[in-house]
């Protein structure tokens, strides 16, 4: 049976607690999110009609500084999944050791169904009612699936009209010209590339000639694959939500990647050239025997259902949660080495920092600062990952968990509980 996402996160939780001995009462408060809301967001259609959408804000520890988190549009978006992402951010930012605490937010509908001007009011309204629990020193919402530089632009807006002056530090991943940062946008998948370039090298392995397949052609499974395809890997395989494109002597990225970026939306199957193309579903790309596996779209992707037929040697999470925990004990039996989600997509919240930080200071960087940057902090955590999972002889996932939780527990141990 597939596992909730929300009870596979629970399950990694206390896993790590009993490997790290966490202290009881740091483990129960781990376990739960420091503050949950769930709000009916009423629109007025493009037709007159209005329509009511369910969202969502979950806080999930505040305890290492303001709660960080993106928001998802997406019909299956739903509490479980929100508080899911919610505690793997808390992880992500301690592993990175960025001062941030976790948070995530979502709204269930069907963003592809929405025309711009009506998830404009829907981003503004749900924004409004988000508004007592978020702010730039308490909760800072982001991109994720199926929001864009333009979705943060609207939230930056709605947020400055309430506090009648331009309140950059609201939220991160705006476009360039309202505040942004320089790098964000490449920022997650340039941290892919650079967890997947480390860990074939830490295994001997060189980056060209490698055969990677990619799950999600969005913001991080696209410039993942523009990324390696420039370090002369052999990008085989790729997929989105509407066609899957195959061909052993690899796919034409540069093409891909035009495509992408000039559409409104774009979705694999109306690229121009498909008619020419091999189609892949997804279970057979998640099944080719390559060196290298990158789901980047949804979470569990891999389960106990199909963690058998998985032939890569590496996978490197660029989604959120991609395996779930039963599908990753089955990798980890079979030797499978998985670098963790919350080390290998955490480019993004990393040069979200950086954003809040230039945003703050009114003050910004080059990009060239902002990829050094980031490349430091990143081979920085990959380095104490990796080196713990060595030393105590247990899965990439395992020492993250091992390494955050710590983080987690030294911080609520220094606040002390409240009151
Ligand atoms: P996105 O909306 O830009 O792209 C998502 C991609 O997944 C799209 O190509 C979509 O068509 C595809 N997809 C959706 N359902 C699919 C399915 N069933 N099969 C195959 N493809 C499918 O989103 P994104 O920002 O690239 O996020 C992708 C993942 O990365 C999510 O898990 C997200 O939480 C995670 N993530 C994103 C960021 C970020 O900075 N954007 C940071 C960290 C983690």
């Amino acid at each position: 049976m597939v596992q909730s996402f929300y009870d596979s996160v629970l399950e990694q939780i206390d896993v790590t607690a009993e490997r790290i001995s966490l202290d009881k009462g740091v483990h129960k408060m781990l376990r739960q999110p420091e503050r949950e809301l769930t709000v009916g967001v009423p629109i007025e259609k493009d037709d007159g009609d209005i329509e009511v959408f369910t969202g969502y804000r979950v806080q999930h520890s505040g305890a290492r500084g303001p709660c960080k988190g993106g928001i998802r549009y997406h019909p299956a978006t739903d509490l479980d999944e929100v508080r899911a992402l919610a505690a793997l951010m808390s992880f992500k930012c301690a592993v990175a050791n960025v001062p941030f605490g976790g948070a995530k937010g979502g709204i269930t509908c069907d963003p592809t169904g929405l025309s711009n001007k009506e998830l404009q009011r829907l981003t503004k309204r749900y924004i409004a009612m988000i508004l007592p629990i978020i702010g730039p020193r308490r909760d800072i919402p982001a991109p994720d699936v199926f929001t864009d530089a333009q979705t943060m632009g609207w939230i930056m807006d709605a947020v400055s009209m309430y506090e009648g002056k331009t309140v950059l530090d609201i939220v991160t991943g705006k476009p360039l010209d309202l505040g942004g940062s320089l790098g964000r946008r490449e920022a997650t998948g340039r941290g892919v590339m650079l967890n997947t370039v480390e860990v074939l090298d830490r295994l001997g392995k060189d980056p060209k000639g490698t055969t990677v397949a990619i799950q999600g052609f969005g913001n991080v499974g696209s410039v993942a694959a523009q990324l390696l395809h420039e370090k002369g890997s052999k990008i085989v395989a790729i997929s989105d939500v509407s066609a899957g494109y195959y061909d052993p002597d690899g796919l034409d990225i540069p093409s891909l990647m035009n495509f992408v970026e000039t559409e409104d939306r774009p979705l694999l199957c109306n690229h121009p050239e498909c008619q020419g193309f091999n189609t892949i579903d997804n279970d057979s790309l998640l099944a080719l025997d390559v060196d290298v596996l990158i789901p980047a779209a949804l979470e569990n992707q891999v389960h106990s259902g199909n963690a058998d037929s998985i032939s890569a040697d590496i996978i490197v999470e660029g989604a959120n949660g991609p395996i779930s925990k039963n599908g990753d004990s089955i990798l980890n039996e079979k030797g499978t080495t998985v670098v963790p989600d919350i080390l290998a997509n955490s480019g993004g919240v990393i040069v979200s920092y950086f954003e809040w930080v230039q945003g703050i200071q009114s003050f910004f960087w080059g990009v060239d600062e902002v990829n050094a940057n980031l490349k430091n902090i990143m081979l920085s955590s990959f380095n104490d990952v990796w080196e713990l999972s060595k030393e105590k002889d247990v899965s990439m996932r395992d020492s993250a968990f091992m390494i955050s939780l710590d983080k987690m527990a030294k911080a609520i141990e220094l606040r002390g509980i409240f009151p």
